[in-house]
């Protein structure tokens, strides 16, 4: 695969030896953080259930990639991927649970099923929790590792999402925590990446160039930060970071990737555009 990442070739790599599963890797952030920790020297298995997608990026990996069909809600094929990790690599040090989906973004509390939320919280919840438990199961008896989740800007800001989709993500990053609580005596580290709006299949609608340059012109009208869009690989490389040495006595954070947009309220800071106008 060809560099598209400047500092890769020009730096030290940043992930040099070792092993990365990434979830949800065949698309979206997913695909930008594989393309990134391959890059930084790093061997990566794609997990997720686009199967010809995620077969499509493996192939261009060559040797030090791989794709592993996993649906994250299911233990017996979280399990299959972790082992399937370790004996194709020789060990596990990076778990990477970005794998998610979402329901409709406006839905209020009387339009949210059941069904809804527990479809949400299988995946979001769940899966996130189910790989979180198996590599960590690796990691513990070398004293060794690092897990990482994607959670969102909606665990800082109310009114972000759905209800559903709150309640996962809140969920995602109360687990991140707790787990560098129980986890830093064996040397592992667990942080979250919290993004605001990137412009991914997620919500649906984003396939074309139009439909993304649509939904980059909404986020970007409402940003705090301007003169930018925010990328998956805006995103990847906060995980990146985390993932790497450089991170090496960071754990039990939650890295916000916002422009700001979360400690802003643009209501006061309109009003005193008004008052001195
Ligand atoms: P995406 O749709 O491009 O990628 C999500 C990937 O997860 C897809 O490849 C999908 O096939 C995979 N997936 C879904 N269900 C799965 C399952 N059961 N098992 C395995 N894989 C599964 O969307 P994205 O924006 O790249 O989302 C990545 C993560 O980022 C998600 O957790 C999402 O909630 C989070 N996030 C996204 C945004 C955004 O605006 N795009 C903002 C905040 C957080």
């Amino acid at each position: 695969m060809t560099s598209t990442n400047p500092s890769a070739s020009s730096f030290s790599k940043r992930l040099d030896g070792k092993v990365a599963i990434i979830t949800g890797g065949a698309s979206g952030i997913g695909a930008a953080a594989v393309r990134l920790f391959y890059e930084n020297g790093a061997k990566v298995v794609i997990a997720d259930i686009q199967d010809d997608l995620g077969q499509a990026i493996a192939s261009k990996l060559g040797e030090n990639g791989c794709y592993i069909h996993c649906d994250v809600s299911k233990e017996d094929e979280v399990i299959n991927l972790v082992d399937s990790a370790v004996a194709k690599f020789g060990q596990l040090d990076i778990m990477y649970n970005n794998a998610g989906i979402v329901d409709g973004f406006f839905s209020g509390i009387l339009e949210t099923s059941k069904p809804d939320l527990e479809r949400l919280l299988s995946v979001n919840v769940v899966g996130s929790f189910l790989g979180a438990k198996h590599a960590a199961r690796v990691m513990i008896p070398r004293r060794n590792g690092c897990i990482l989740f994607t959670a969102s800007a909606c665990v800082n800001l109310a009114g972000f999402s759905s209800h559903a989709y709150s309640i996962t993500k809140h969920g995602i990053a109360g687990l991140a925590k707790n787990l560098s609580a129980e986890l830093g005596q064996y040397g592992i580290r667990v942080n979250s990446v919290s993004p605001f709006a990137v412009a991914t299949p997620i919500c649906g609608g984003n396939s074309t160039q139009e439909e993304i340059e649509r939904s980059n012109a909404f986020v970007n009208g409402v940003a705090n930060l301007k003169g930018k869009t925010l990328t998956p690989e805006d995103v990847a490389q906060a995980a990146l970071y985390l993932a790497s040495d450089e991170a090496g006595y960071v754990s039990g954070l939650n890295l916000v990737v916002d422009g700001g947009f979360t400690v802003v309220n643009p209501s006061m800071v309109n009003a005193w555009a008004q008052f001195f106008n």
